[in-house]
């Protein structure tokens, strides 16, 4: 294990204000962990307020020229990042795997869905296209603006240390704000090389900035005035707050929270291909996905036994490992306190009477024993009551919940708390048009487990797991970083005589 005094002499990752690295003000540090050989690997400085207040200023001073900017030329400087980041990527997962403990390839894929946004903002010109209306009276036009908002702040968690900081800012800098960048204190490094490269495709200094930080940080930024929008990504708790401080200070706030992902699967699927898709969904990146699947709905008890036994089975041959074995289909958790509470959950579903048919508990990797690993869990006969039903593992645990029929399986989808994403496998139109109408949901797939939008639609649970209007990227996001003007005008003319005491559309 690290020592203290080696902590200590551990880089530290830094803030990224002004066009550069810079430690700040701050006298606090996190640790930054190998989560696959369970040692501290680096620190990271933990902003003051003044640190943010800095950020806060220099995007502010850098937003009137950047929002003056033709909107093609953003795109372009969007462009220029887009080919630089396809250059590094294989550093940059490499980074990310480190860092957070998810294996390569699943790294490469969080860069690929992120870039997808940044494909997206590239499209901007065409997304800022305003409406018009010739003679809304005689000789008076009308039509709508969408203007950018000035600075603008993304607080992100520790599980897409790229992807979800990319479901942001494209959009926001694309329609002509400056951003400033929390990333989560576990996975800071990713949000640096990003800063990195926008400069060198030549995003003006200020327009994006990082500031390490905890609550501390955070807080700083919803309390500033400066400071007109807020987007969070996290857990529940933390995005109920985010929205409740953000909105009393007057700000634009979407605050994605936590999940409980429900499959039903009917006795008409197909039952290899609904294993196979709950095994990605349930144990890929170790469960720490918000649109990981956590709960399977078996509708009839053969389906449930049919599945149960193909799970077992497949659970046995889930390949664990290290996040830089290329081979390795699912990595070891964050951090250990992370591992721990998951165990707890385990420890606490078998005190409550679930059946742990597969216990991964006790999983130990050669070589990195010290590694926050943990083996794929499969519970059976979990019921609503059940804590481990009720609150997100957000670990490679999958819980079974058995029904007799259709109804009862939406019933179960649409009675829980959170209402991220939901799946249905089944072979019949019908029951899916009537699932996909009636689920109270924000994301739903037709067997599709992971059922993520494009970054030309728009992210977004309902219920609990997302507070405010707007859901991420696609239209909704140029939405949210931008506020709607329309502009009624005539020009000196014929029509005009004399003082008017109607409304010009009454003439
Ligand atoms: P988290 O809520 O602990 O942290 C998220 C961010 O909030 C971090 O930047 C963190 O520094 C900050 N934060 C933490 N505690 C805070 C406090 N008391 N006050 C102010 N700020 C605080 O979440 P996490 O553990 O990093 O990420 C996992 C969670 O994120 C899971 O619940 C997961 O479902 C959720 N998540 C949701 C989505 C979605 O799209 N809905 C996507 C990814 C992750």
């Amino acid at each position: 294990m690290t020592s203290n005094q080696d902590i200590k002499q551990l880089a530290a990752a830094l803030h990224w204000i002004g066009g550069q690295q810079v430690p700040g003000t701050a006298e606090r540090f996190g640790e930054v962990y190998n989560p696959s050989k369970g040692e501290v690997n680096g620190r990271v400085v933990l902003a003051t307020t003044e640190d943010v207040n800095t950020a806060v200023a220099a995007a502010k001073k850098a937003f009137p020229a950047w929002a003056a900017t033709p909107p093609l030329r953003r795109a372009r400087v969007l462009f220029k990042f887009l080919r630089l980041m396809e250059e590094n990527l294989e550093a940059l997962a490499t980074l990310i795997s480190q860092e957070h403990g998810k294996v390569h390839a699943d790294a490469l894929g969080e860069l690929q869905r992120g870039l997808e946004v940044v494909e997206f903002a590239t499209g901007i010109p065409q997304l800022l296209k305003s409406e018009m209306t010739e003679n809304v009276g005689t000789e008076v036009d009308s039509f709508s603006l969408r203007q950018p908002l000035g600075v603008v702040a993304g607080i992100t968690p520790f599980n897409f240390p790229a992807m979800v900081p990319m479901w942001m800012f494209p959009v926001a800098i694309a329609c002509g704000n400056c951003f400033v960048l929390k990333p989560s204190e576990r996975v800071p490094g990713a949000s640096l090389e990003i800063a990195r490269l926008l400069k060198e495709a030549g995003l003006p200094d200020g327009v994006f900035s990082v500031v390490q930080g905890d609550k501390v940080a955070v807080d700083a930024l919803l309390d500033h005035p400066d400071v007109q929008a807020v987007s969070f990504v996290g857990s529940t708790p933390i995005a109920r707050y985010i929205y409740e401080r953000g909105t009393a200070n007057g700000k634009r706030v979407q605050a994605l929270g936590g999940a409980k992902n429900h499959m039903v699967v009917m006795p008409d699927a197909d039952m290899d291909q609904a294993a196979d898709a709950l095994m990605g969904a349930a144990y890929g990146a170790a469960g720490e996905r918000c649109m990981a699947i956590s709960v399977v709905v078996p509708v009839g008890e053969t389906t449930a036994n049919t599945l149960r036994a193909k799970l077992v089975e497949r659970l046995a041959r889930l390949k664990v490992s290290h996040s830089l074995d290329h081979n390795a289909e699912m990595g070891p958790l964050v951090t250990a306190m992370h591992r721990d509470k998951v165990k707890g959950y385990i420890d606490t579903g078998v005190a409550e009477g679930a059946e742990l048919v597969v216990d991964g508990r006790d999983f130990k990797l050669a070589g990195y024993e010290n590694g926050f690993f943990l083996g794929g869990s499969l519970f059976d006969h979990v019921t609503p009551t059940m804590k481990i039903y009720r609150e997100e593992i957000f670990g490679p645990v999958l819980a079974m919940s058995r029904v007799a029929d259709y109804a009862a399986a939406v019933k179960l989808v649409n009675e829980h708390e959170f209402g991220n994403g939901a799946a249905i496998f089944t072979r019949d139109g019908g029951t899916a048009r009537h699932f996909t109408a009636s689920v109270q949901i924000g994301m739903v797939g037709v067997n599709v487990p992971i059922p993520v939008p494009m970054a030309f639609h728009s992210f977004g649970g309902w219920k609990a797991s997302l507070f405010g209007d707007h859901h991420m990227h696609g239209p909704e996001g140029v939405r949210f970083y931008t506020r709607l003007k329309t502009v009624t005008q005539r020009w000196p003319g014929n029509s005009q005589a004399g003082p008017e005491f109607v409304m010009p559309n009454m003439k």
